[in-house]
């Protein structure tokens, strides 16, 4: 408590305050709205008691609010305490009358001859006060104006409009304040809501580490930040191992409780400065900034892999987990944001290849990527151009050098004339799209060539189609065969279909088996190519009627050189005939090979040594090289 204000206090309580318990309930009410109490002085108030007092001539003003127990000033001019107690003050009269309350001489009034700051400091004798409403008309304040000297002439007309208006004045800043404040309030409301709303946006709810587009914004703020300093920086792909089986075997609550297990083992393994994120499914991300030496990330990477392996604990057992990660570093393989995701979307695919493992980005890993795209457009503008074209290989048999058929490859031609080998689009056979339509394309080449060949009485034999993965995702491919058969009158016995062991392991092998019924029964010959290359070819053998064997190139080319080579080709040769399945041994290139493959009790030979492949144009000359009477036979 200051001097001043010590002087101020009353000597002792008065007895009784003008007031009910009521109103002064309601007007503690109405101050609290306008949250002045104790506020800072306002430059705008204390201009209306400067004015107050130059215009009566006081020494004294100040606007008064009657709290409870005090009256405080919000403004005052020749005064130095900013409250005193109620029991000492003249506003609380003041706030109960309509009219300004003037009181000529203190000492001279009942009310107030024996009030301390009447007998001492202030020593007030004047005084002249209108009192302020609150907007809804509840008296909350007083504008006063108090003098040592009285005043029996009261106030003049002037003096009163001055009081009056400018406690109307306060009113009105008072109410202007108010609805400052409260807009004021509702931005902080508003800003702090959208604030909220946007860390949800951000953050996934499972894990609660950022979402990707928070992640691809402060990647690229951490490769600035690297830049500037000249520092590296790493980017991290995480990918959790069989999520889906987990997910299905042992419920999505197991799925969720490792995706957390993860997100809260990527939080405890990183510097606070680092960022971790839920990309999406089971994938993760994590940027390291501040990178000075390479072994920094292997640290890392190599601390990632312990901890993520570790099996995680959930209602009693435990779930073995295994993460993949691809690794991009900053500038090394890519100076933008995306192309560095790019580099570690492509080390992930790499490392996926055999599970549990890390693999960081090589530029070789961008080239097949190319590569794979490049062959992806090739076939593309091949099939749309109408360039794919059948180039037919002839087969031989071994015992008779008789032609038995051709195997059908596509070619892809090039405006000028340039042929464009499979090898060189493969990827367009494990693409969905590309694949079928390439499919129904050779399809319909094959068949329309050999109507020609029927309507001029050539005896080809048979013509092999190739087939993959792609081509029995719908379950419409064997009917779609048949009826192309049927629409060119040509007997379904004329068509030998290629599979590969893929076909029964990718997608769509559900429907593998019945559509290679459907086409048996209908009279078309199944050969398992590539046999021997495959995980379960003797399954695949059991499972599903199959009348032709193809044995792998890679076998046959080590005939005579490779002891194990030899062994297998005559172990295939054997199983075909235990089994009753004809045996076609692909890639002869010497005669060499031709004769063990005959000496073996192989059926059929194929290859550069009987002769390439050819356009259908070339059919008949072979047919003609070959001997026809075998071929005859064969049909
Ligand atoms: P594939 O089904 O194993 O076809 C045999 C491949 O071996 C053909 O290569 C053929 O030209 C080649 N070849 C045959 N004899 C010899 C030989 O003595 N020595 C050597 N070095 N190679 C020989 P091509 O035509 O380049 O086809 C490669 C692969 O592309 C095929 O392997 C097949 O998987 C695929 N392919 C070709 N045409 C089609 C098709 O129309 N549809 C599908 N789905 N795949 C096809
Ligand atoms: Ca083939
Ligand atoms: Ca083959």
């Amino acid at each position: 408590m200051t001097a001043a204000l010590q002087s101020f206090a009353p000597s002792r309580a008065l007895a009784c305050l003008p007031e009910a318990e009521h109103g002064r309930l309601q007007r503690r009410n109405a101050i609290a709205r306008y949250g002045i109490l104790d506020s800072a002085p306002e430059p705008h108030f204390d201009d209306i008691v400067r004015l107050a007092a130059r215009i009566t001539g006081a020494k004294t003003a100040a606007i008064s609010f009657i709290d409870e127990t005090r009256q405080w000033f919000k403004a005052r001019w020749g005064l130095d305490p900013r409250e005193t107690p109620l029991s000492v003050s003249f506003c609380v009269h003041t706030i109960d009358v309509a009219a300004p309350l003037v009181v000529k001489d203190a000492a001279e009034d009942p009310r107030f001859a024996d009030n301390p700051l009447v007998a001492g400091v202030p020593n007030i004798r004047f005084y002249a006060g209108m009192r302020i409403l609150a907007a809804d008309g509840t008296p909350i304040a007083a504008l006063c104006v108090f003098d040592p000297t009285p005043r029996p002439q009261g106030i003049t007309p002037l003096e009163e409009e001055t009081l009056r208006t400018l406690a109307g004045q306060v009113e009105a800043l008072l109410e202007l304040r108010r609805l400052v404040q409260e807009r004021d309030s509702q931005v902080v409301a508003q800003s702090r809501l959208t604030e909220r709303l946007r860390y949800v946006a951000e953050h996934d709810d499972l894990t609660g580490l950022p979402r990707r587009d928070l992640f691809n914004r402060l990647l690229t703020r951490t490769m600035e930040g690297a830049r500037q300093n000249g520092q590296r920086a790493a980017l991290l792909v995480v990918d959790v191992d069989h999520f889906k089986q987990i997910n299905d075997s042992l419920g999505h609550d197991a799925g969720d409780a490792l995706l957390c297990g993860f997100a809260q083992r990527l939080r405890n393994l990183l510097r606070h400065t680092d960022t971790a994120a839920r990309l999406g499914g089971d994938e993760f991300g994590v940027i390291l900034g501040g990178i000075d030496r390479e072994e920094q990330v292997a640290d890392v990477v190599a601390s990632l892999n312990r901890r993520l392996h570790e099996p995680i604990l959930h209602r009693g057992r435990l779930i073995s987990c295994k993460a993949s990660v691809g690794v991009a570093i900053y500038p090394d393989h890519a100076a933008d944001p995306d192309g560095l995701m790019k580099c570690a979307d492509l080390a992930l695919a790499e490392a996926k290849l055999s599970r549990g493992r890390a693999e960081t980005f090589s530029p070789r890993l961008m080239e097949e990527f190319d590569r794979g795209t490049a062959m992806l457009s090739v076939a593309r503008e091949g099939l749309e151009a109408g360039r794919l074209v059948a180039h037919y290989q002839p087969k031989i048999d071994l015992d008779t050098g008789a032609l038995v058929g051709f195997e059908a490859l596509v070619r892809c031609q090039t405006p000028d004339r340039v042929t464009i080998m499979p090898d060189s689009f493969a990827q367009a056979f494990d693409d969905r799209e590309l694949a079928v339509a390439i499919s129904s394309q050779m399809i319909a080449s094959v068949l329309d060539d050999i109507r020609t060949w029927v309507d001029r009485g050539l005896h080809f034999g048979h013509v092999a189609i190739n087939t993959g993965a792609a081509d029995f995702r719908s379950n419409a491919f064997a009917e779609m065969l048949l009826k192309e058969i049927a629409a060119r009158d040509l007997s379904p016995s004329m068509i030998e279909l290629e599979v590969t062991e893929g076909v029964f392991l990718g997608r769509g092998a559900q429907h593998v088996g019945r559509a290679l019924k459907v086409l048996s029964k209908a009279g078309v010959r199944i050969a398992l190519d590539d046999f021997g290359t495959g995980y379960a070819s003797l399954t695949h053998l059991k499972q599903f009627r199959v009348d032709v064997l193809k044995i792998d190139r890679s076998f046959v080319s080590g005939i005579g050189t490779n002891f194990d080579d030899t062994t297998i080709v005559r172990a295939l040769i054997g199983l075909g005939k235990s089994l009753g399945i004809t045996t076609v041994a692909e890639g002869i290139e010497t005669a060499a090979q031709a004769e063990f493959a005959t000496a073996h009790g192989c059926d059929i030979g194929q290859g550069f040594y009987f002769g390439k492949a050819q356009p259908g144009a070339f059919v008949p000359a072979m047919i003609a090289r070959f001997g026809n009477a075998a071929a005859a036979q064969a049909v």
